[in-house]
């Protein structure tokens, strides 16, 4: 599918969700992806991208800055406390934080670097054993750790589970953003992207939709 497309669907859901689509940042998600489908894609003016893991995004992404200029960039992949930094040099923003220790890193790393990526605090709204996220019954606790580090909190992300409607895991979503005060919800992905834009999103990440299936390496 061409962005054209994407964007097009993304502005009929937004106008029958009574949202503006301007209100709704498209994240074109290219890990894995051949390195020319990328550059397609930043040809066709896209600027922000997302990647699942910190080495993969230092390989493509220096180079691609250095050809195209700023692009906003996005980890939405799990964070390892000791790839923290790596994280905060490269990335725009990080849709991963997920656990007390992460904050404590960030945090210090903030202090040391004296600036931070907009940051996301990931819900595993299905509290899936194998996925990563905080329990919901746990999030208003980690959002105000974060608070309290004086960190850059946009909103709230989540996964939901594979199989399931993701409806009411967008509402969730939705709810605890509301009643914590947070206005920006990363949710949606290429299957789900207009539910997700009718539950609210801000942020939507969209991988194989743009770039065609991805090939397992
Ligand atoms: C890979 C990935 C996406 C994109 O998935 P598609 O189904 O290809 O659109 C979105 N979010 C996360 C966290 C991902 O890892």
């Amino acid at each position: 599918m061409t962005l054209e497309v994407i964007r097009s669907r993304m502005a009929v859901a937004a106008e029958s969700a009574g949202r503006s689509a301007s209100a709704v940042t498209l994240i074109a998600v290219s890990k894995v992806q051949p390195l020319d489908r990328v550059t397609a894609v930043l040809e066709q003016g896209q600027r922000v991208f997302g990647e699942n893991k910190v080495q993969e995004a230092q390989g493509k992404w220096p180079n691609f800055r250095a050809q195209f200029g700023a692009v906003d960039l996005h980890l939405i992949g799990p964070l390892q406390t000791n790839k923290a930094r790596a994280a905060m040099d490269l990335f725009d923003a990080i849709h991963t934080v997920d656990r007390p220790k992460l904050v404590t890193t960030l945090a210090r790393l903030a202090q040391d670097l004296g600036r931070c990526p907009h940051l996301f605090v990931q819900v595993n709204t299905g509290a899936e054993p194998q996925k990563a996220g905080v329990l919901p019954q746990d999030t208003d606790s980690l959002i105000q750790a974060v608070r309290d580090s004086d960190l850059p909190l946009s909103g709230l992300m989540c996964i939901p589970p594979a199989d399931a409607d993701p409806a009411p895991h967008f509402a969730m979503l939705r709810d605890i953003a509301a009643r914590n005060g947070l206005t920006g919800l990363s949710m949606g992905m290429s299957s789900d992207f207009e539910t997700a834009i009718a539950y609210g999103a801000t942020h939507i990440r969209v991988g194989s939709a743009i770039f065609g299936e991805r090939t397992p390496a």
